[in-house]
């Protein structure tokens, strides 16, 4: 059964989480990264999980926001120093552009640095790559910019990703009968405007989008800092909408897929 761990579960300004990072440990021990935090919040998550660079082998970023994007930079540049390092990264076709020019902008040479040890890759929608054990799938979600969700096939076990987005009919599909659905959750009902109008979803949302798309299973994340959403209060709004149990992420938790 594949696993995850969630490196970072906070949203942007979360001051009580990192941001949002998602490691799944691959066949043969390698892994497979989903975002980056920001700064060097990566580098230390990571450390935290006994997850060695070297084996980062697979890099998507779902979308360019600092809240997935930002750790990038710091990641690149600590892989110049591991010899044995070999990472892809994938995004859709807008996003690997400006994160070339992030690293231009930010730490010029890193890509030559790395040489051969860096390699890319364009996601393209509704197209399935290989990633070492894992088979991930990229779906366009509504963020408003470009930003996809992931159906990650791994063994017996399907975990499907929304990344950043308002509830999204296309997800439903992309999500049907997924065995875990990890779902971004902004605030309560009672933030739905200020949740829609900045591209997200409430918990409420969060477990609909789970009802419907027949998940075995909804873990909440991106979750404001508690002062502002309660993570109790959003479990259990999920959960009335999905009908069954719903646990909100917290940093370093490892889950069943
Ligand atoms: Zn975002
Ligand atoms: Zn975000």
């Amino acid at each position: 059964m594949g696993q995850i761990v969630m490196l970072g579960t906070g949203d942007p300004l979360n001051d009580e989480r990192a941001q949002t990072s998602l490691a799944v440990p691959l066949e043969g021990g390698d892994t497979l990264l989903i975002d980056t935090t920001s700064g060097t919040t990566l580098l230390a998550q990571l450390g935290a999980a006994s997850l060695p660079l070297a084996g980062i082998r697979h890099l998507v970023v779902t979308h360019r926001h600092f809240d997935h994007a930002g750790g990038l930079a710091p990641l690149l540049t600590a892989l110049t120093a591991v010899p044995e390092a070999r990472l892809t990264v994938y995004a859709p076709r807008d996003t690997l552009q400006v994160l070339h020019a992030l690293l231009a902008l930010t730490i010029p040479g890193v890509e030559d640095w790395l040489g051969a040890r860096l390699d890319w890759r364009e996601l393209a929608m509704g197209a399935p790559v290989g990633m070492g054990s894992a088979v991930v799938t990229p779906v366009a979600v509504d963020h408003g910019i470009e930003c996809v969700g992931l159906r990650l096939a791994l063994g017996d076990a399907d975990v499907v990703f929304s990344a950043d987005t308002r509830p999204w009919p296309a997800l439903v599909a992309h999500a049907r009968d997924a065995d875990l659905l990890i779902h971004e959750a902004y605030g309560l009902e009672d933030q739905a405007a200020a949740a829609h109008a900045f591209g997200h979803s409430t918990a409420a949302d969060a477990g609909a989008v789970a009802r419907e798309a027949g998940a075995g299973r909804l873990l909440l994340t991106h979750v404001r800092a508690s002062r502002f959403a309660d993570p109790a209060a959003l479990a259990a709004e999920a959960e009335a909408a999905f009908g069954r149990p719903v646990e909100v992420a917290r940093d370093l938790g490892v889950v069943d897929g």
